[in-house]
């Protein structure tokens, strides 16, 4: 029964109220005292309008057929009183409908700020920022406009038209029947145009993504835009996503217009029906024409909010597909493991092994078969052609993801059975694309160990040889480092992140070397800093300098997923594989020959 109203209603076919019906339960509960307050002022709105016409008779029948001067005071009184009782109400319900409705945009967008920061790396790599953009700004108010539009409805509209009808009836119960005639034919025109409206919605809204998409694209990459010119194709397809966009939303307006015309038709024929009616009741059988004049004024009152319960499927219709897309989010279970494993794991060595390991993105093959085990404390380098793996290994290990087989363990522990955060607090990552946050220098360092003393970050710096430009600095430890850290030079913003490394004290470190090269001076401080942040602790570093693989108490060179060669620098030089081409290539005035002379060979 439910299906099949559902279906004629809302011509459902994807379930619109569903969704709907969920939105509601969701919000009637948390705000349930402040709807029923709104209702009840609509109530009182509903009733002053029937109130007004209800007078009409009256005014009619006394003032304008019995000449009752008195009355005149009398009903104008009235109706001073119903209309400002009326404001008052809706103003009220106005007010707090509002206050409901920031209340719901406002959860809705920390909850979906929630949702998307509990998901896993893979859907922020199928969905681009613009999307999730989008998402927490569109979707949230589409719930609250989805929700304000079914409330007014139900509470002011229907109510209204029940108050009005039952003034028609009460009048004229014959010719109420008259009016309502046109009811079957105007809703099955309406729920004809909703499923088309529907379509149009989300279509449009894919578009506004890729505005958003493009725009974000030429923020975030402004420099490389302008290095090399392509601020013109840029603009080209940002004008092909907003014409498209312009396309859809005039598709909508015409499509959503199309209801006006029809309801229009329909109120002309229902009211001119009424009028032959009534005029012969008057004129002919002398039925009293106060009654006949309420009659008239309270269907002309219900037919506008009449029309919008009409069209509140077709309006509704485009915000559903926001709140649709909401849900989606909200409802994502994260792909990852991260709920998985609940062992405390605890590392004393780090002993890390990767045992016959297979990994792939969605189909792209990333490991394959990958064996190989680090050490404890000591340096284990990865070097290999870009696409070998080597982020790989790190995302495993961080548990960003899981083999698809084979296992990796530490100290002989399963990291699948490990619990995600315990693991990840044992890890320390130096990556070359070092994160600052829009904070101070002391929080950006704090975030290695939450909780940590000012003495401890200060010696944290120390180690990292940061301390000396964060003094400089014009508020020392409290200066903000802007957005990226922006504020700051590529090697003092490595430092910041090895001074987080060393305070966080992890036993296993990770470190993606930089490729661009510094100046000298930083890139000595950045080397003495990493030195002593890789003492006495298992450091797995994906390698671009020479004097990192040298000092490396053992290298895996990897190639397509696998391990090529292992071992130490010279012994691996001597064999004269993949190793050897790799350091005639990527270190390129080192001279092969002389490694016995390593004074000579320690840039890259
Ligand atoms: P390396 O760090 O050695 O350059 P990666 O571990 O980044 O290599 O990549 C290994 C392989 O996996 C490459 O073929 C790469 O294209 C692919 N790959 C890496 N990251 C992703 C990703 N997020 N989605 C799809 N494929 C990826």
């Amino acid at each position: 029964m439910l299906k099949r109203l559902d279906t004629w209603l809302f011509s459902d076919v994807d379930g619109a109220l569903f969704v709907l019906r969920r939105l509601l339960s969701e919000n009637a509960r948390a705000y349930a005292g402040r709807y029923a307050l709104a209702f009840a002022m609509m109530a009182i709105v509903a009733a002053c309008t029937a109130a007004s016409a209800w007078i009409m008779k009256d005014m009619i029948n006394q003032v304008f057929l019995e000449r009752d001067g008195r009355m005149v005071w009398v009903i104008a009184g009235f109706v001073l009183a119903i209309f400002t009782v009326k404001g008052a109400a809706a103003y009220g319900q106005l007010v707090i409908l509002g206050q409901i409705g920031n209340a719901i945009v406002a959860s809705t967008q920390s909850r979906l700020f929630r949702a998307i920061t509990r998901q896993d790396l893979g859907f922020f790599e199928g969905s681009g920022i613009g999307d999730l953009g989008t998402r927490l700004s569109h979707n949230a108010t589409a719930a609250r406009a989805a929700l304000d539009l079914v409330v007014t409805a139900l509470g002011r509209d229907l109510l209204t038209v029940i108050a009005l009808v039952g003034v028609m009836i009460a009048q004229d119960p014959l010719m109420s029947l008259i009016a309502l005639v046109i009811m079957p034919p105007a809703i099955l025109l309406i729920a004809g145009l909703v499923r088309r409206v529907r379509r149009v919605a989300k279509t449009q809204f894919v578009s506004m993504t890729r505005i958003l998409s493009v725009a974000q694209q030429a923020i975030s990459g402004i420099r490389v835009v302008k290095a090399f010119a392509v601020e013109e194709r840029l603009r080209q397809e940002m004008d092909v996503a907003v014409a498209d966009v312009e396309k859809q939303a005039n598709k909508m307006t015409r499509l959503s217009a199309r209801t006006s015309p029809v309801m229009e038709t329909l109120g002309g024929i229902a009211i001119a029906l009424v009028i032959l009616y009534g005029g012969y009741a008057v004129i002919e059988l002398g039925s009293d024409p106060g009654g006949f004049f309420a009659f008239i004024t309270a269907l002309l009152l219900a037919y506008d909010p009449a029309r919008r319960l009409a069209r509140l499927n077709v309006n509704l219709s485009g915000h559903i597909v926001g709140v649709r897309l909401m849900y989606e989010i909200l409802d994502r279970v994260p792909a990852s493991n991260e709920e998985e494993g609940t062992h405390a794991l605890t590392i004393s060595d780090g002993h890390v092994r990767f045992e016959n390991v297979d990994f792939r993105y969605g189909d792209a093959p990333a490991l394959n078969g990958l064996e190989f085990e680090a050490r404890p404390g000591e340096v284990t380098a990865l070097v290999g052609p870009s696409g070998a793996g080597k982020s790989t290994v790190f995302a495993l290990l961080e548990r960003f993801y899981d083999p698809l087989s084979g296992r990796i363990t530490i100290d002989g522990q399963d990291l699948r059975e490990a619990s995600v955060a315990g693991l990840r607090s044992q890890i320390a990552l130096v990556s070359q694309d070092t994160f600052l946050f829009d904070l101070t220098v002391r929080e950006n360092i704090a975030i290695g160990r939450p909780g940590a003393s000012e003495a401890e970050i200060r010696e944290a710096a120390r180690q990292a040889n940061a301390d000396g430009f964060i003094e400089e600095l014009e508020a020392g430890y409290d200066t903000r480092v802007g957005e990226g850290g922006s504020r700051l030079s590529g090697g003092q913003r490595q430092r910041v992140a090895i001074a987080r490394a060393i305070l966080r004290d992890a036993p296993l470190l990770l470190l993606d070397e930089a490729t661009s090269a510094l100046d000298s001076e930083s890139e000595a401080k950045i080397q003495a800093a990493l030195s002593r942040l890789m003492k006495g602790r298992t450091t797995l570093v994906i390698a671009h300098r020479l004097a990192t693989v040298r000092e490396a108490a053992q290298i895996i060179v990897m190639d397509k997923g696998r391990v090529l060669e292992a071992g130490p620098h010279a012994a691996l030089l001597a064999k004269g594989g993949l190793y050897k081409r790799l350091c005639d290539l990527q270190f390129a005035d080192f001279d092969a020959e002389d490694a016995a002379n390593p004074a000579a060979a320690d840039t890259d």
